[in-house]
C-alpha cells in the first residue's frame, strides 16, 4: 500500500477512536526557531492534529529566550495535567543547549521519544517499522543496513530492526567507499538517513531490495530525498509523501498512548 494511502488510512482509525473522548488528548508545542523548515513541519503536525480531533497548542516564542526561560516554561507543562505531549521544536537556537532541552520535558510526555527515558520509541524509526510491518515485510534474519547514526533516527531504527531480528549495519560519514559499496550490495533493507540529495544512485542494490528514504533535501523550494528516484529495487519510499507522513502519524500515536498513560 502507497504511504499517503497507509496513512490516511490510520487517521480514519484514530479519528474513529476519538470521537467518544470526552476529554481529547492535548498536543502542546513548543516553537522558539522561526525557520521554513521548522513553520513546514509545525504546519503538516497541527494539520494532522486537526484532521483526526485532537486538541493542538503552538507556543510561538521568540528566538532570544534563554535556556533557563524555556526550561521554566517546560516544567510548567509537565506539571500541567492538561497536556499530554509536548515537543519542542528542533533545531534551536545557538545559546540553548539542545540536549538540557530534551532532558527537561517529562519522558511520560515526551510524545517526540528523544529523552533517554521516553515511554515513547522515536517516531521516524517507529513509523517506518509499522509501516513495514504492515507491508507484511519479513524482517527476521534479513541483512539490513542504516546510513547514518544520528540520536534520532540513525541509531534508533538500528535497534529497532535489531529488536525485529535483522542483521544490523550502521553506515556513517567515515565508511569507506568500498566498504559502503559491500553493505548495500548485500541489504534486504536500506534505510538512508544522512541529509545528501541522491547518494544513494549508481550502487549495486539487490532487485529484492527495500529502500527506506528518511532523507530532507531542500533545493530551489524543492524537497529531494537521500536516494535518487526509481532505483531498481522492489520498493522505495518516496519524497516528498514517505517518511515525513509517517514520522507525522507516529507523532499522533505516541500522543495516544501518552493520554492513556495519563488517564
Ligand atoms: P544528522 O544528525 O545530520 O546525521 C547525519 C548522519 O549522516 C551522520 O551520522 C553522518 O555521519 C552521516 N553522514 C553524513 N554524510 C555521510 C556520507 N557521505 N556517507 C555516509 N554517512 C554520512 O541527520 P538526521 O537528523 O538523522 O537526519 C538525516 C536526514 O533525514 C536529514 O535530511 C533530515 O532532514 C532527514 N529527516 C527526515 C525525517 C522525516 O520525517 N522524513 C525525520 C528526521 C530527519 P557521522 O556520524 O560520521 O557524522
Amino acid at each position: 500500500m502507497e504511504i499517503k494511502d497507509y496513512v490516511s488510512n490510520r487517521k480514519e482509525m484514530i479519528k474513529r477512536d476519538i470521537v467518544s473522548l470526552v476529554i481529547k488528548p492535548h498536543l502542546v508545542i513548543i516553537q522558539v526557531n522561526d525557520d521554513d523548515a521548522s513553520n513546514a513541519y509545525i504546519k503538516g503536525k497541527l494539520k494532522d492534529a486537526a484532521e483526526v480531533n485532537i486538541d493542538a497548542s503552538l507556543i510561538k516564542l521568540s528566538s532570544n529566550i534563554s535556556e533557563e526561560e524555556l526550561i521554566s516554561l517546560i516544567k510548567s507543562k509537565n506539571a500541567d495535567s492538561s497536556v499530554h505531549g509536548l515537543i519542542v521544536q528542533m533545531p534551536l537556537p545557538q545559546q540553548i543547549d539542545e540536549n538540557k532541552i530534551k532532558l527537561a520535558i517529562d519522558p511520560a510526555k515526551d510524545v517526540d521519544g528523544f529523552h533517554p527515558q521516553s515511554l515513547y520509541d522515536p517516531c521516524t524509526p517507529k513509523g517506518i517499522i509499522n509501516y513495514l510491518k504492515e507491508e507484511k515485510f519479513d524482517f527476521s534474519g534479513k541483512n539490513a543496513v542504516v546510513i547514518g547514526r544520528s540520536n534520532i533516527v540513525g541509531k534508533p531504527t538500528a535497534k529497532l530492526l535489531l529488536k525485529e531480528n535483522c542483521n544490523v549495519t550502521v553506515l556513517h560519514s567515515k565508511t569507506s567507499f568500498e566498504d559502503m559499496n559491500f553493505y548495500l550490495a548485500h541489504a534486504d533493507i536500506i534505510v538512508v538517513a544522512i541529509g545528501k540529495k541522491w547518494f544513494l544512485n549508481n550502487q549495486i542494490l539487490k532487485s529484492s531490495a527495500v529502500v527506506i528514504d528518511v532523507g530532507i533535501n531542500r533545493e530551489d523550494g524543492k524537497l529531494f530525498g537521500d536516494a535518487k528516484p526509481s532505483l531498481k529495487v522492489k520498493l522505495q519510499t518516496p519524497v516528498p509523501g514517505g517518511v515525513g507522513l509517517l514520522t507525522r502519524i507516529t507523532l499522533i500515536e505516541n500522543l495516544l498512548e501518552a493520554y492513556k498513560n495519563a488517564i
